[in-house]
Parts: C-alpha cells; structure tokens; sequence
C-alpha cells in the first residue's frame, strides 16, 4: 500500500458537476496540492487524508461573475455609510485560528453593505464561493483595487475595466480606426492587470459629465464633441474583444439603466452587437416597460428580452437581483448616481475620473410595497424563470446594487420552492402581484440547475477553463453542503469550503486564511500602436505615461489567462 503525503480523498459525496454531466452521482473526488485529480490508477495507493462526505452535496466552489468588491468607490461607500458600521453586529472581531488550522490569525474588520476586504474574502467564503471580480474598475483606479485584492482573502480574483466613455477609444472608433482601438484595448488590459473589457452607459457618462442629460438620447446621437455614437462604441468593442480572443467577451451596463422604458435601449444594445459575443451585466436593471414621463407606468419588459435572449446565443446575462432592505448603490453611471440621489433625496458620491470614467454612491433601500422596487424584484426572477439555456445566465446581486451576495442563498430557494416564491408574491406591492409572470411561472431550479447558474456557467463564460467543474485539471475549489429541504439554509451555511485544495470553512467557521490568485490578460498588439497612447498621454493626461501601467508586483499572486480563439456563441463554450 503506498500513502501520497499530498492525495486528499473526499469520500462518497454526491457530486453536482454539470460540466461533465455529473447530475447527484455518489462519487469520490480526489485532490493533490491545488488541484483536482484523476482517482489514483492503483487500486492500493492512499490518500493521506479522508474527508468522509457521506450524505453531503459537493459543488465546485461557487463563482460570481459580477460584483463591486474594491476600488475607490467601494472605498467612499465604506466611507459614507458609519450607520451601517455602527452596530455590535457589524463588526468582525480579530481571533487566532482553531488548533490545528494552517494559517495564522483570523483579522478584525467591519460588514454591512460594503464589508471592509478581510470581511469580504471571510463571507464570500463562508458561502462557498472561491472566485469573484469585480465589474468597474476604471483604469486610473486598477492599482489600488489590485492592493485592496491582495488583501482579500479566500477567494482568487479578477477586473474588467472601464472603457466605454474613454476619450482616446472614443475617438479612435470615431476616425474607424479599428486596429487602433484593438490595440489600446489590449494595451489597456495588460497595464491595469485586467480580464476583460468593461462599457458602462458608453457614451452617456461623458455626455452627463459634460451637462447633457444621459437619458435624452438614443444610441445612434452622437456623443459630443465626439464623432462617434454609444451604438459605434458597442459593436467597435464587442469586435475588438472577438478578435483579441479575450477569455470573456465584452461585458455591457447598457445605456439608461433604471428608467422605465429603457428596454427599448437593451434590445437596441443586443442587435449592436451584430452576432458577436456579449455580456450583459445584471439584466435586470435594464429590463423596464413604461413610459418615463407617466408616474405609475412602470413594468417588466422581461418577456420581449428574454425572447430575443433565448434565440441568440452570443448574449450571455447575469441578472442582478434585487432583495427587499437598506444596501448601497455604487456604479460607474454617473448619470444613474445622480438620479438616484434626486429620487430618493439621499446623500451622493459622485466622481470624475479624467478621460475614463465616472462614479456615483448611493444609499438605497428596497422596500416590497414600492410599486418599482417590487417590480424590480419580480423582473429579476421572472428573467431567471425565462431563459431557457441555464449556461447563459448566471446569479448576481449586482453586490452590493441589488443586496448582497449574501443574499443568494435567499435567490436559490425562491428559484427552487414555487410555494416559497408565491408566498413572498403575496406581500409586495398589489399590482405587481396582478401583473408580474411570476404567478404564472411554475418552473423550479434542479440543484443542477441552481450547480450551473452559480458557478459552472460563470466560469465559463468568463472562459475560465480551470473553474466551474470537477474533472482533473480544474482548480481545487470545492463546496460541500449539508442537504436540506430549505435551500437557502443548505446555501447559506456550507459545511466544508476547500479553496486550491485548502480547508477554508469547516462546520460555518473560518479555518485559516488563505490567499488566492488574480485573474487576468495579457493580449497581444502591434508594438507600433503605443507610441500615438504614449504621446496622447503626454498630451493630455495628469498622469505621465510610464507611471500608469500597474506593474506586476501589485498583483499578488496572479495568473494570465491566455487569448485563444474560442467559439462564437455563449453556448458552444459548453463543449470546450
Ligand atoms: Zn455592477
């Protein structure tokens, strides 16, 4: 009999692997160092040790695709909300590991809506999730976020960054110079150590911060004092990305998230896209009927969407779901800060960040008996109940937009109990009760189902070849849940965490902290096209050129994940 100082065994669990077909088999799942392995080809050798997982549910570790977890505007909220750090509750109190942990002392720090970075990594984990990025970073702010990812344990992570009202790309897709913009977009990615690119209202937040209303216009109006229109910007960047070969395609906050009627814009934003990949960030929001000058017209336009999301495989989704309580709004949408700020007379974070971006931060709190917090509550679900293809469309919060990512476990059961889901139907606002689908949803999510939206359909979609599965080669990231009638108790507690092959969680408790790795890409260009960045940078920017590039030494340990060419529909990635 020969024992591997290395080999853990986790015994006789029933695995959800829907990656390679694996729907609650009894299985065994055989790690060595930070990976999963095939089982050991002699029947004699031993693990070195034995996880008994009779009776558990094991999941690869979970993976959102879409939250706001560092950066400066995570920073101002956690600044702007101390009511929320206020509380005994809030507060996570340093204490050195159990006996027998590996790692050193568990580190103090403050929850809420916007928990400080050990807390993040700490709750993230404790909910069986391994891997996070965070959806807006502009690139002026990358290397900070990246300090603040190296000091968020638990979880490996990534970036896209803000380019969809950057004054250099909005130019060039304005003069039609396409190998231009692939190159300042792939140059872009490699100097803030990002993974994919990322459009917020393009256009309309350079058109709000030079005094225009964001929402007056449609896609086709130029931008001004730019030769090029938000529908230009779309399709330019949804090509660039294609033919960069980036892991994950564009990923879109489209224009005039939040007003009603705004599904007219979404449905514009899919056909931009002209059959190339997309992904568009929490659908939800984007989603409305109504008309905006008629109070009391606000509705779900999910239906005519989702019909078109279910016939075009390049669209990829997550849904940003809203949970009824206080949270934070922060977004790299201006212009959506500042309506907020107006609508609910709330105080306002708003920044400018030069060429690139802008930010605003609001308090918001989602209260069941508002006619348009119930309605956006609905449309989340009624989106998760109508796409047809699970490998499409992935769970999100929007963290901390629409609750928190502590609040999926609450989405997993209203998804998997349709007598729990018209229980909650009954206590919001009267006409959404009349009016929303739901009623007439019966579908439930299979815990396969539920398997792929949170982690094995993220993964890849984010083309991530190494997580979302449990075949021998992917990350070591493993969950094990205790079953239970109520999946949000089964969700919300894990009974075992591995995060690279490390215990995490045992029985809710933090073992150890660990660190994980960071995401990103590093795209190929001609060398030539730098020197007309270089010199608008001298031009213009308050930042000289050779200090902009966040140098690798910022990003902990990381990992490139390569450029390849991949196949064109979201779909198709499932045989990859
Ligand atoms: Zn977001």
């Amino acid at each position: 009999m020969s024992t591997s100082s290395n080999l853990l065994k986790i015994a006789g669990a029933t695995v959800y692997d829907p990656a390679h077909g694996v729907n609650g088999e009894v299985r065994d799942i055989w790690i060595d160092g930070g990976q999963i392995v095939a089982a050991p080809a002699d029947p004699a050798a031993r693990p070195a040790t034995t996880l008994d997982a009779a009776g558990l549910v094991a999941m690869p570790g979970g993976v959102d695709m879409h939250c706001h977890i560092v950066g400066p505007k995570v920073n101002a909220a956690r600044r702007m909300r101390p009511e929320e750090k206020r509380s005994p509750a809030a507060a996570l109190h340093a204490r050195n590991s159990p006996p027998g942990a590996e790692g050193g002392a568990i580190r103090s720090g403050t929850l809420g809506s916007t928990p400080s970075t050990a807390a993040t990594g700490y709750q993230y984990a404790g909910l069986g999730y391994t891997t996070a990025f965070d959806a807006a970073i502009a690139p002026l702010a990358a290397r900070h976020a990246h300090l603040e990812f190296a000091d968020t344990p638990c979880i490996d992570r990534g970036c896209f960054i803000l380019m969809g009202n950057n004054h250099y790309l909005m130019q060039a897709i304005g003069r039609n110079e396409p190998q231009l913009v692939r190159a300042f977009i792939a140059w872009l990615l490699r100097a803030t150590g990002g993974f994919a690119p990322k459009l917020v209202n393009p256009g309309g937040v350079e058109r709000w911060k030079s005094g225009q209303l964001a929402t007056a216009t449609d896609l086709d109006t130029a931008i001004d004092g730019f030769p090029t229109t938000p529908r230009q910007i779309i399709r330019s960047v949804a090509r660039a990305a294609a033919e960069l070969h980036l892991p994950h395609p564009v990923h879109i906050h489209a224009n005039h998230l939040g007003m009603p009627g705004n599904w007219n814009t979404t449905l514009e934003t899919m056909r931009a896209l002209e059959g190339h990949r997309a992904h568009l960030a929490h659908i939800q929001f984007h989603s409305y009927g109504g008309d905006a000058t008629k109070a009391g017209t606000f509705c779900s336009a999910a239906l005519p969407l989702a019909d078109y999301f279910n016939t075009h495989e390049n669209i990829s989704v997550d849904v940003g779901q809203v949970l009824f309580g206080a949270t934070t709004s922060m977004t790299g949408d201006s212009a959506v800060g500042h309506y907020l700020s107006r609508l609910h007379g709330a105080k306002w974070f708003s920044h400018d960040v030069e060429f690139e971006a802008g930010c605003g931060v609001v308090p918001i709190e989602y209260k069941p008996k508002s006619l348009i917090h119930a309605w956006q509550w609905a449309i989340g679900l009624e989106w998760l109940l109508l796409a047809t293809d699970p490998w499409r469309i992935a769970l999100s919060t929007d963290h901390p937009n629409g609750g928190s990512f502590l609040a999926y476990p609450e989405v997993i059961r209203l998804l998997m109990d349709r007598t729990y889901r018209a229980d909650v139907l009954r206590t919001i606002h009267p006409r959404v009760r009349e009016r929303s689908l739901l009623a007439s949803l019966d579908r439930e999510y299979s815990l396969s189902e539920i398997c792929i939206i949170t982690r094995a359909a993220p993964a890849r979609l984010l083309g991530l070849s190494r997580k979302g599965h449990l075949g021998p080669g992917a990350d070591a990231d493993v969950t094990i849940y205790s079953p239970s009638a109520n999946a949000a108790e089964m969700f919300q507690l894990p009974r075992y965490v591995f995060q690279a092959g490390r215990l995490v969680i045992e029985n809710g408790e933090l073992r150890q902290e660990v660190f994980g790795k960071t995401l990103h890409v590093a795209p190929q260009f001609d060398p030539a096209d730098e020197a007309p960045i270089a010199r608008w940078f001298d031009e213009h920017y308050s930042i000289r050129f050779r200090n902009y590039p966040v140098d690798e030494s910022y990003l902990g340990e990381h990992q490139s994940v390569d450029c390849v060419q991949r196949v064109a529909s979201a779909t198709e990635c499932r045989a990859t």
